[in-house]
């Protein structure tokens, strides 16, 4: 038995590379990540291929490991090449996402000392550390200290959370749901109707409050409509408001809903992963003024913040009701029961074991400091209303509500044929060209064109190249 434990452990040794081996595989991962951050200002923004990745098939897994050199080639040829490249500085369509680079050191370091972040006693840094974090978000918003929250993968995840935490507070039992409602607008982002569905509130009653021009949500409407349903005994429990849809940017009345949720004790859900950070930046002040009213409130910072995918936050006022729909007790776990105020991950979301995404966080704010994060996000607002004013001084474009955040809508009227058909070969050409990508959607039945400025490396020159391409574009189908 010795000698075969012995030989097992000769094969297992080959999960632990030795320094030398470190250092080789560490070079030329790293070349691989230079040569494509170095080529960005060229790479397409969105890469049309014949293949679209499927040569990754040809390389299954095996008994024997592969070269990395060959492994890059792979993952070059069929991952980092067919489809959107979120790390452009054209990527200008649905939510841009992130990617600094400071962010992938911290996932390095994290990976490497892969730290138990679920639990405080396993490791009181890690999760302090994310507390921190949440705790600087509850800041920037305006949350008392009674706030607490939870670094999730990203804004659905997050939304599941804060609307199972609404659930729980108001004790919603399955012979409560048909009597309980839900208000929103058609304009939320279909992460909300998931959860709603995922939490088992499917069968709420849910109330679709009417829009402004502006698509945000009218508050007299949805009081008038939480008056109506009181009257008629049904139950008001959840109100959930967007501050910056995914479709137009646009930021409900937050002040506003706030009151009346105040007044009518009903639990008021934001949902701001896009716009959640813009409470950083000076001219979104006014716009986002009511964010610090909300029960529960999700932000993204793989979107605003722009760091890499994985991470959401979910915050909530009163950091018990959390606590209330998350928190477990189990034998194995004995050892680590709560000993401090310092609540954990474990006790605050589904999650148990998972990736440390504080250190991602952590390391670039403290690295560079909040004001780089600030100024972009400033710049970005600027980009986007610069764009809006240039593009209608060009005669023919039918421009969308002025930009509450940093996304623009618009469409073109051709002087002869039908508009939406015009619009969608104007967004495909644009596509097609692969030097920007840009995105659509449909309001009112009207295909509509959207920009939305959100990637780090988004500057001035982007936004005129993207004003210069589509008139491009236009006289080429016109
Ligand atoms: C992106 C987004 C979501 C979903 O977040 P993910 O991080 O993609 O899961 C939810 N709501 C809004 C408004 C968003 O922009």
């Amino acid at each position: 038995m010795i000698k075969r434990i012995k030989g097992l452990e000769k094969s297992s040794l080959r999960l632990e590379p030795n320094a030398r081996e470190r250092e080789i595989l560490f070079r030329i991962v790293n070349d691989y990540a230079e040569g494509f951050l170095n080529n960005l200002q060229t790479l397409p923004a969105y890469k049309f291929t014949e293949g679209q990745g499927i040569g990754i098939y040809d390389s299954p897994v095996s008994e024997e490991g592969s070269n990395i050199e060959n492994l890059l080639e792979i993952l070059k040829n069929n991952v980092d090449t067919p489809g959107l490249n979120p790390a452009s500085r054209g990527h200008l369509g649905y939510i841009p996402g992130g990617g600094i680079y400071h962010s992938a050191l911290g996932d390095f370091l994290a990976a490497v000392t892969n730290r138990y972040a679920g639990v405080f006693f396993a490791s009181p840094g890690a999760v302090r550390m994310e507390n921190m974090m949440v705790n600087w978000m509850s800041e920037i918003i305006g949350y008392p200290a009674s706030a607490g929250g939870n670094l999730t993968s990203g804004g659905s995840v997050a939304n599941l959370v804060g609307i199972l935490a609404a659930r729980d507070s108001a004790d919603l039992k399955a012979k409560n749901f048909e009597r309980s409602v839900i208000y929103m607008t058609d304009q939320a982002h279909h992460s909300i109707k998931k959860a709603i569905r995922i939490v088992g509130l499917g069968e709420c009653v849910q109330r679709f409050i009417p829009v402004d021009k502006g698509w945000r949500m009218r508050s007299e409407l949805l009081e008038a409509s939480i008056n109506k349903d009181i009257k008629d005994g049904l139950n008001p429990f959840l109100i959930i408001a967007s501050a910056g849809t995914t479709d137009t940017g646009a930021v409900d009345p937050l002040d506003m809903i706030g009151e009346i949720a105040s007044n009518h004790k009903i639990w008021f859900h934001l949902d701001a992963a896009y716009g959640g950070f813009f409470v950083l930046a000076d001219s979104a002040k006014a716009i986002l003024k009511g964010i610090d009213r909300p029960d529960s409130i999700i932000m993204d910072p793989h979107k605003g913040l722009f760091l890499p995918y994985g991470s959401g936050a979910v915050l909530v006022k009163e950091k018990s009701n959390l606590l209330k729909s998350n928190h477990y007790k189990a034998n194995y776990m004995q050892d680590a029961t709560v000993s401090n105020d310092e609540l954990a991950p474990g006790d605050l979301s589904p999650e148990l074991s998972k990736h440390f995404r504080g250190l991602r966080m952590w390391l670039p704010l403290k690295l560079l400091g909040a004001a780089p994060f600030r100024d972009s996000l400033e710049e970005k607002l600027l980009l986007a209303r610069y764009f809006y004013e240039k593009l209608s001084e060009i005669k023919g474009f039918e421009m969308g509500q002025y930009p509450d955040l940093s996304v623009v809508t618009f469409r073109y009227i051709p002087p002869q044929g039908d508009v939406n058909e015009f619009n969608k070969r104007l967004v495909n050409e644009i596509q097609r060209d692969e030097r920007l990508f840009l995105s659509s959607t449909t309001l009112e039945g009207k295909f509509i064109i959207r920009l939305a400025v959100l990637s780090f490396r988004t500057h001035l020159d982007t936004i005129d190249e993207t004003i210069g391409i589509i008139k491009e574009k236009l006289a080429l189908i016109l």
